[in-house]
């Protein structure tokens, strides 16, 4: 199966619906450990990309990650706003020229996802989206590798992402706001960890149903 950009809109659209439906539990993960921004952040950069979603539709995937990544590099701010925007920032450079299927989205994916490592001075344990996506990008390697049918590995990206959103719950943070709390962040899931969860499980759930 091959992945196409005029997908992305349908994509943009499940998104915003889940961090929508999402939106009050997400603030509250925000409010406890962090400033409580973050939801407001994400829609904020969701909203900017639901405007370009002609636009999006119409170009190759390389130009079209680099938009949504210099989007929402652009309006959400704080931390995650450079994070999410790097992201797709560096899967725009990782796939320049190149059909999108399942193993070039994995390696792709994947290279995005160091880049956050590298923009955030962050790896897995520290109680960010990082615990999500991290093992998401290890899972979908593993399986592309071993030429996992796609439904399948789809299922297995949202196993992953739950269990590394919910990682996050006992940890101490080691970086961001929460990383200020000590011992107090234990207990409480990571607002990054849970959208980042949120977005990859509704992506799925779209190409799943395709
Ligand atoms: P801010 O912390 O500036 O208010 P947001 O509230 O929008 O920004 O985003 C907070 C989220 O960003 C956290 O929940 C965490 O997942 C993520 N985050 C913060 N710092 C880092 C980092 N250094 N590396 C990776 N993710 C981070
Ligand atoms: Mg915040």
């Amino acid at each position: 199966m091959s992945l196409l950009a005029k997908q992305l809109p349908a994509l943009i659209s499940a998104i915003i619906q889940t961090i929508n439906n999402n939106a009050d539990e997400v603030a509250e993960l925000d409010r406890a450990i962090g400033d409580g921004d973050h939801v407001v952040n994400l829609q904020r950069g969701l909203e900017a990309l639901e405007k370009l979603n002609d636009e999006l539709a119409h170009l190759e995937w390389s130009p079209a990650l680099m938009k949504i990544g210099m989007t929402l590099m652009s309006t959400m701010g704080g931390a995650s706003g450079s994070l999410f925007g790097t992201l797709f920032i560096s899967m725009a450079k990782a796939s320049k020229g190149k059909a999108l299927d399942f193993t070039v989205f994995a390696q792709v994916f994947n290279q995005g996802v160091e880049a956050v490592k590298q923009r955030g001075k962050a790896d897995l344990g520290e109680k960010t989206m990082l615990d999500t996506l991290i093992p998401v990008a290890n899972t979908l390697i593993t399986d592309a590798n071993n030429h996992i049918e796609l439904t399948k590995a789809l299922t297995n990206a949202k196993v992953t992402a739950m269990a590394g959103m919910q990682s996050t719950k006992e940890m101490i943070a080691t970086k961001g706001r929460a990383s200020f709390l000590g011992e107090r962040a234990i207990g409480h899931i990571d607002a990054g960890a849970r959208t980042s969860q949120l977005m990859i499980c509704a992506i799925a759930d779209v190409l799943i149903n395709d």
